[in-house]
């Protein structure tokens, strides 16, 4: 079964259920500046738990791209390390607006994933909060798994409700148990099952989150405690990975096999003459066109700080990868188009957007192509002579005069199993910013651009280059 067929069967599945189809949003939040990117389904109806948005219907369902490589939520670490981690992907998601709850919410991911996926149900686990005997009855009693596949838990990490299986919007606010659907790999893939000491293995891997808004979290100005008070409409917010889901219903275990991430993949090796289709920078590569690729679409651009960095750190490891595999020119942007064929029917934002992607792409490719060569001189060159730490002041002149993001430095370290001695590169910045202070007002004022009747400040590059500015700014 491909992408395109996995979406289509959740979204008729739950419309067939009452559930109205919604499209997805974009992958910057319009209704939240404090989130840096939509990380999950229920973003776009955040203001509809908090009850101060009302919508035409109770029951939707939705496919939505998301992004973690920021913020709270930040898989860009584990990406080309997991099998399961992506920066973008695609979330499947139902929601009921104080209509139905955890009984209908479970049957329905039962019944979708057994009978319409036609997943085998000795291989699925469940959790549930370890207080929620309501979950755990539906999973043992009404549904039917075996009490030992359906696992208990807690909060183990000390901070109220910070386990895995609790879920909160926020330090307060609604907040309540959630209950995750795990499938089993088979015993020749590392892992132990949800709960276990083992269970960050790639052997089971959680599929689904249902989580069940039911609470109304406070703080008691008079005591400081945490008070949990039952909201008078619970709702329900699910999500699922389609990548990997698309992994099970296609008979492989890393999500980095299904068909869409295959053609991205072979395009990447296309790009850089590499036979080797295994090869972990092709992977890195293909997960990191989708994720520049939308995000560009979604109208964020290069730049030095919030989202436009997260863009660039994300474009530069790519390009890091690419020149690993050899690769000195510009060969990132090339890939668009495969994205478009990939993923344009299911998201026509994209390839209307397509030339002005490969065009953004290419410019960033060609101005970090100029320092990357030599930036890495100078990197293999500290990494040779190392005794297993790279010192912050090589970190701090490769992101101060060459471009490399601190985390872009951190994973090549990580590869080389050397640490990175992240202390001395903050302390190389502090001193660099009090000495850029002490440079006086000239430079500052050269950073200043008249932008019609507002000015505005938009920084210079390094000290190195200071007479350089960058006339990266946004008007207005
Ligand atoms: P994990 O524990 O594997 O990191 P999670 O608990 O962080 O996943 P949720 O926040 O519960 O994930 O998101 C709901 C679903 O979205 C997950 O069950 C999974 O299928 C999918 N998902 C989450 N993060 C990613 C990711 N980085 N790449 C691909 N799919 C993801
Ligand atoms: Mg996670
Ligand atoms: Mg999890
Ligand atoms: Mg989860």
């Amino acid at each position: 079964m491909n992408s395109a067929e996995i979406r289509d069967k959740f979204l008729k599945f739950f419309e067939a259920q009452g559930h109205t189809i919604v499209r997805s949003s974009s992958l910057v939040p319009g209704n939240d500046p404090t989130l840096l990117f939509t990380n999950s389904g229920m973003v776009q109806f955040k203001d509809v738990f908090l009850g101060t948005d009302k919508r035409n219907y109770v029951r939707a369902v939705s496919v939505q791209r998301c992004l973690r490589a920021g913020g709270k939520h930040n898989d860009l670490e584990n990406v080309g390390y997991t099998a399961r981690h992506h920066t973008f992907f695609e979330m499947l998601g139902n929601w009921s607006f104080g209509d139905y709850f955890k009984r209908e919410s479970l049957k329905w991911a039962w019944e979708l994933l057994t009978k319409v996926y036609g997943l085998p149900a000795e291989k699925l686990w469940a959790t549930v909060y370890e207080t929620d005997d309501e979950a755990y009855d539906i999973w043992t009693k009404e549904i039917g798994v075996p009490p030992e596949r359906v696992v208990r838990i807690g909060d183990n990490k000390g901070a109220p409700y910070a386990s895995d299986n609790f879920w909160q919007m926020a330090d307060t606010g609604p907040c309540g148990p959630c209950s995750e659907i795990f499938f089993d790999h088979g015993p020749e893939i590392w892992g132990g099952p949800p709960g276990s000491p083992d269970a960050d293995g790639d052997r089971y891997i959680e599929i689904w989150n249902n989580v069940f808004m039911q609470f109304d979290r406070q703080i008691d100005p008079a005591t400081g405690q945490y008070t949990l008070s039952p909201l008078p409409a619970p709702c329900v917010d699910t999500g699922m990975g389609l990548e990997r889901l698309a992994a099970i219903l296609q008979h492989v275990h890393s999500n980095y096999e299904i068909d869409l991430f295959q053609t991205l993949i072979k395009a990447a090796a296309r790009e850089t003459n590499i036979t080797d289709l295994s090869n972990n920078s092709l992977k890195v590569i293909a997960d990191h066109i989708r994720a520049t690729s939308f995000l560009i679409v979604d109208g964020v651009i290069p730049g030095n700080e919030g989202r436009g960095y997260v863009l660039r750190r994300i474009i530069r490891r790519a390009l890091r990868h690419g020149h690993k595999l050899g690769q000195t020119k510009p060969f990132f942007f090339k890939l668009v188009k495969d994205l478009v064929a990939e993923m344009g029917a299911a998201y026509p934002e994209l390839p209307e957007a397509a030339a002005r992607v490969e065009m953004v792409l290419k410019q960033e490719e060609e101005r970090f192509g100029e320092t990357l060569e030599h930036g890495m001189k100078i990197l293999e060159s500290a990494l040779a002579g190392n005794t297993g730490k790279l010192d912050g002041e090589t970190a701090f002149t490769l992101y101060d005069t060459y471009g490399f993001p601190l985390d872009l430095t951190a994973d090549i370290c990580r590869e080389r199993n050397v640490e990175l001695d992240e202390a001395g590169f903050d302390a190389a910045m502090a001193r660099q910013k009090s000495t850029a202070r002490a440079a006086g007002k000239f430079k500052m004022a050269a950073a200043v651009e008249y932008t019609g009747d507002k000015t505005k400040f938009v920084g210079y590059e390094s000290l190195a280059q200071s007479a350089k500015v960058i006339a990266l700014y946004v008007a207005g």
